[in-house]
């Protein structure tokens, strides 16, 4: 896909949906365009602090840009390049890492957003009996072909999954692109066999080295912070786990029997993002030297991937 065609508006309807969260239709607008300044409406509930598309394209609308687009109009490519396999690697060893002190061998596996297979592939590597599900059919293909895992290529809410028979589920960079999120919450936990692990990996919206054009983007229905993630798990029937990653919205949790009352711990987390969304503003952002540090990173890592590539 060229770069005029992102900068056509995505021709959809959509519908207003109450807040996934708490359930509030109170709220008020924080992003007008996306990040290639096309007119998309992103608001945050007056209620919990939950960031999403209103209105929100409807079920039709997303299934349809998952199966076929995503990848062109993302990343600019339907299929994985060898760099997206190198940081999808990479990104198996780290999540590898974390997770391998919960898991013992014949546990079953389940990672959610499979992308190109890199993760099922190490999970079986390492003993555990894992698949996954993929949308979007060229990377579903391509992980059966290339690591010969298994890969659902359907939705999630459409996989073919039994209740109760996971030891473990992981997803990462995938709920923020979920119209009901709270939904998915539900069917990870329905999924799980008692005590069984989820871990949850999603951009924070509220990163404050992240340029604040950047933020907005068609296939990011929902923006989370480590605080909503952390109210939706509880509400879900979730406990959230020491050994999460210290910070972002990267949590470990495991599975209780029933959701948690409770669940409504940070009160005061809608005002705060209505402050980060007034004081972190493009000018700041440009006139600090978080972006000009960051270019520096992205091309030292750049030369990392370049070089990594030229191996053998
Ligand atoms: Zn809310």
């Amino acid at each position: 896909m060229s770069w005029f065609a992102r900068l056509r508006p995505h021709p959809f309807t959509g519908e207003s949906l109450p807040c996934a969260l708490c359930g509030g239709r109170e709220s008020i607008v924080v992003g007008r365009r996306d990040r290639w300044f096309v007119p998309l409406r992103n608001v945050l509930c007056c209620g919990c602090g939950l960031v999403f598309l209103d209105p929100m394209p409807r079920a039709d609308e997303i299934a349809n840009y998952y199966r076929d687009e995503y990848c062109a109009h993302y990343h600019g490519d339907p299929r994985p390049r060898p760099k997206a396999l190198l940081r999808d690697e990479r990104g198996a060893r780290e999540r590898m890492a974390l997770l391998a002190p919960l898991l013992r061998k014949g546990d079953r596996v389940l990672d959610i957003g499979a992308g190109t297979g890199a993760f099922v592939a190490a999970a079986n590597a390492a003993g555990w009996l894992a698949e996954g599900v993929e949308p979007n059919r060229e990377f579903a293909a391509f992980g059966t072909r290339h690591y010969r895992v298994r890969v659902h290529s359907t939705l999630f809410e459409d996989a073919p999954l039994a209740a109760d028979s996971f030891d473990l589920i992981t997803s990462s960079h995938v709920f923020e692109h979920l119209r009901r999120p709270n939904e998915a919450f539900a069917r990870v936990h329905r999924l799980l066999r008692p005590a069984g692990h989820f871990h949850i990996l999603v951009p924070d919206i509220a990163d404050p080295l992240r340029t604040p054009s950047a933020r907005w983007h068609f296939g990011h229905a929902h923006g989370f912070t480590r605080q909503t993630l952390a109210m939706l798990a509880w509400k879900t029937g979730f406990e959230l786990l020491p050994e999460s990653p210290p910070t972002g919205a990267h949590l470990l949790l495991r599975r209780l029997d029933a959701p948690q009352v409770d669940w409504m711990r940070f009160p005061g987390h809608a005002q705060e993002m209505r402050r980060h969304f007034a004081e972190h503003t493009a000018w700041r952002h440009f006139a600090s030297v978080t972006p000009y540090r960051r270019f520096f990173e992205r091309m030292a890592r750049f030369r990392r991937e370049r070089r990594a590539l030229r191996e053998p």
